[in-house]
């Protein structure tokens, strides 16, 4: 039988091919001998796993439906207090331990012994309890799986389409090496860095899809329709027949859009724009050359540290990757962000920064850069020594105060200063620049310009922290509204600014690539966008389109109004002839 889901579509347009589920059980566990020097990291990934299911049952206790049997919650939490009990959390460490083994096998050890335990009971009610564990142990062999997927070995063949609960952003900078042709998660919201990333992939994917894996199973043909969010599973003939056309038709689409890619990027009344590129790694570059941006307006650089385990890229690795992609772009800007790491871009060796109840409100950005000045100093060392070899422009995430941002300069130029006493030549005119995405900077951004060249506007975190939505959590991502007043009128308000000022500003959020928003802040008087590549020349197309003259009267319209059924309204009349395919 056929079964259509929907949920967030990522683009990338329409994968056929076959599932693969990438949750196994403990019986497929497999056997790995470790080195002494693997121990400990192994030991560290076991934990992660643990405090992951206990977030995971948490959650599910938070979310329990009226109606549900009374029971649940107490099951809820009595499996809760299992993974405090040492025969779960620390019994397969020991074995780990003894047998040099890694976390999988030793849980898989550790279940056999528990369920020998059961069998022996006499009582009946206790001899129950032994699935009760079994699924503990189960969901923390799961976790475990998730966080080391041997994305090199797994799913080779051509069509493979991933089937799991989550990516995470590190994860998918794995995905990006792999030959999967595309994937479908149960999690994920529209703003989740999941989803951002999964777009720049421009591979056909499907996130927050809830019931994805209890629904297909391994092997079977499934549609991913990441344009229209779609996931079908079994398709009979006459489906499988329309989505191999539709397919075909976005194929041309993209490929008639090639043809602009050499254009200069002008308005039809000869206002130049700049379309720059989000990047996350250094091979990402490839795709912003293909694609002829005019720079590189974000690099994620804190996706150099995500991967590791328990060391830091030290200042000469860091060194190698940016200065890499500075010459890959020749004379072009190269935009580095500052790692900005926390919330749900915690690395391994951070995990004692993780705890926190909220952490988007806690130490992230610039915060945990402040807190961790030799890791700050060692990034900066390195930003400087690879402005010498191009355009490099320094840019601080999570700024929100004027005084937050002077400490940061102040660590630039300590960084600058070690590096004039060693003799090493770095770009004396390097630009700095603060992201905008906390609303207290945007409200008070003139304090900021005072201190910076250029202001990037990072519209993610700030309808996040406008609107009051964790962008993770799917359960309030129906909030997530562009198009709010109180969001345009606070991006209006540091455009405008910024320009009166005389200094650059860009946006580097998602608002930046949504084609239907694309009009309305061409009208507001931005003239620089970055975004993932994927989508520059559909941006490009529009901008090519667009008689800034003609729009302005509509956009005024739309800055004035404060209703939200008049906005979406004038927004459609905007984008009367855009083509937001
Ligand atoms: C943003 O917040 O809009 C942004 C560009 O940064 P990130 O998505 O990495 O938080
Ligand atoms: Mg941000």
């Amino acid at each position: 039988m056929s079964i259509a889901l929907h949920g967030i579509g990522l683009g990338g347009g329409i994968a056929i091919g076959q599932a693969y589920i990438l949750d196994k059980s403990i019986d497929d566990a497999i056997q790995h001998t470790l080195e002494e020097s693997e121990i400990n990291a192994e030991i560290s990934r076991f934990e992660e796993a643990l405090r992951n299911t206990r977030k995971e049952l948490e959650q599910i206790r938070g979310t329990i439906p009226i109606g549900a049997p009374a029971e649940l919650g107490a099951f809820l939490s009595l499996n809760i207090m299992m993974l405090g009990d040492s025969q779960i959390a620390q019994a397969p460490i020991e074995i780990l331990k003894r047998e040099s083994c890694n976390a999988e096998w030793a849980i898989k050890l550790q279940a056999e012994f528990l369920s020998s335990q059961f069998d022996e009971m006499e009582d009946a009610y206790l001899k129950e309890r032994k699935n009760d564990v079994i699924q503990v142990l189960e969901r923390i062999f799961k976790n475990l799986e998730g966080n080391k997927f041997d994305w090199q070995n797994q799913g080779r063949e051509e069509h493979g389409i991933l089937v799991t609960r989550d990516l995470s952003p590190a994860d998918l900078v794995q995905f990006k090496e792999s030959n999967f042709a595309g994937f479908v998660n149960d999690l994920g919201s529209l703003t989740s860095h999941t989803a951002i990333i999964g777009r720049n992939l421009d591979i056909p994917s499907v996130v927050g899809v809830a019931e994805a894996r209890q629904l297909v199973r391994d092997d079977e043909i499934i549609i991913v329709d990441g344009i229209q969010g779609v996931v079908i599973i079994n398709p009979d003939n006459l489906v499988l027949n329309e989505y191999r056309k539709r397919k075909k038709e976005w194929q041309e689409s993209r490929q008639k859009l090639k043809a602009i890619r050499k254009e200069e990027t002008l308005t039809k009344d000869g206002t130049k724009v700049e379309i720059l590129a989000n990047i996350e790694i250094d091979s990402d570059v490839e795709e912003v050359k293909y694609n002829n941006a005019a720079g590189i307006g974000l690099f994620r650089s804190e996706f150099l540290f995500l991967q590791r385990e328990n060391n830091l890229a030290s200042e000469d690795e860091q060194f190698e990757a940016y200065s890499r992609v500075v010459r890959e772009m020749k004379k072009k800007p190269v935009t580095i962000r500052t790692a900005d790491l926390g919330a749900d871009k915690n690395p391994v060796w951070n995990s004692t920064h993780g705890e926190s109840e909220n952490p988007a409100l806690g130490l992230t950005g610039i915060r945990l850069l402040l807190a961790e000045q030799g890791f700050f100093r060692t990034q900066l060392r390195a930003i400087l020594r690879a402005s010498f070899y191009g355009k490099i422009q320094v840019l601080f995430p999570m700024i929100s105060s004027a005084w937050e941002l002077k400490q940061a300069i102040t660590q630039l130029e300590h960084a600058k200063n070690e590096l004039r006493e060693e003799g090493i030549p770095f770009d004396e005119g390097i630009a700095v620049g603060a992201m905008i995405e906390i609303p207290s900077a945007a409200i008070a951004i003139k304090s900021i310009l005072n201190l910076v060249d250029f202001v990037s506007i990072g519209t993610n975190d700030l309808i996040q922290y406008l609107l009051a939505i964790d962008r993770n959590d799917e359960s309030v991502g129906y909030l997530y509204d562009p198009l709010h007043p109180a969001v345009i009128s606070t991006i209006g308000h540091v455009i405008s600014n910024t320009n009166k000022a005389g200094k650059m500003i860009s946006i580097c959020g998602e608002m930046a690539g949504n084609p239907k928003l694309t009009r309305l802040l061409l009208g507001m008087g931005l003239r620089k966008f970055s975004m993932y590549s994927a989508n520059i020349l559909s941006i490009k197309k529009i901008i090519l389109n667009t008689d800034i003259n003609e729009i302005t009267p509509i956009v005024n319209k739309i800055l004035r109004s404060e209703n939200r059924e008049k906005i979406y309204e004038l927004i459609d009349k905007l984008n009367e002839d855009v083509d937001t395919f």
